[in-house]
């Protein structure tokens, strides 16, 4: 099984790949993931990519492109594969599918996670991560139970990510309108798009998920 998933930042994506990519156990390949590793590693991708992902921009198409050519030939993605965060414009899509073919796989869903944007503006600004442990909170919708320490493992150590500010966030979000939303009727027309309503809470959108791949 593999599959898409396509939805603005803060539209919850990336904690309902790493869930369903545990249930089918299939990889999850998350190019903001990646592009984050690189730029912590100060590599050569991640000195080009740094700028262009603080300002909320896009990392040139060439760059995620082969990040994306490598992983998929790895072992760990035979059984399947969701893609969280890649493609982001037609481009990509179609360089995807050509990348696919060439190694006779093909893309069977296309989730497409929507949620208003006043909402992601705060889901986005609203994030912090436990350092030690990678637990995802938010200050107005998902705050720790205890204060100031993860429910998870305990640490009061927490980060934010540099580009959730709200300045980059209202460039992020106008940028996935211009370049990813042509996505939503390019998989339309190709009968792979599935809705998911994603200002339900995370265990209900997963549910969602899960009946929509078993049907
Ligand atoms: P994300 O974690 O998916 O919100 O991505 C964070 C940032 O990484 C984005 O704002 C872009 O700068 C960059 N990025 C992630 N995926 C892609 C992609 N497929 N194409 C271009 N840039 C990307």
């Amino acid at each position: 099984m593999n599959i898409i998933f396509l939805g603005a930042p803060g539209s919850g994506k990336g904690t309902q790949a790493s869930l369903l990519s545990k249930n089918l156990d299939i990889e999850s390949i998350a190019t903001g993931d990646l592009l984050r590793k690189e730029v912590e590693k100060n590599s050569r991708i991640g000195n080009i990519a740094k700028e262009q992902m603080e300002s909320g921009a896009l990392v040139s198409d060439e760059v995620v492109i082969d990040i994306i050519k490598e992983k998929i030939i790895t072992k760990n993605c035979e059984k399947g594969f969701i893609l969280d965060g890649f493609p982001r414009n037609i481009n990509q899509a179609l360089k995807l599918e050509e990348m696919l073919h060439n190694c006779d796989k093909k893309i069977n869903k296309v989730f497409n996670f929507e949620v208003e944007e006043d909402v992601l503006v705060k889901r986005i600004a609203g994030r912090y991560i436990c350092k030690k442990c990678g637990a995802v909170y938010n200050r107005y919708f998902k705050p720790t139970n205890k204060d100031g320490k993860c429910d998870n493992c305990d640490s009061n150590e927490f980060e934010t990510r540099s580009d959730d500010n709200e300045l980059t966030v209202k460039n992020r979000l106008k940028v996935y309108k211009e370049s990813s939303f042509p996505l939503i009727e390019y998989y339309k027309k190709k009968h792979l798009l599935v809705s998911i309503d994603a200002l339900k809470i995370s265990t209900l959108v997963f549910e969602d998920l899960k009946s929509n791949i078993n049907n």
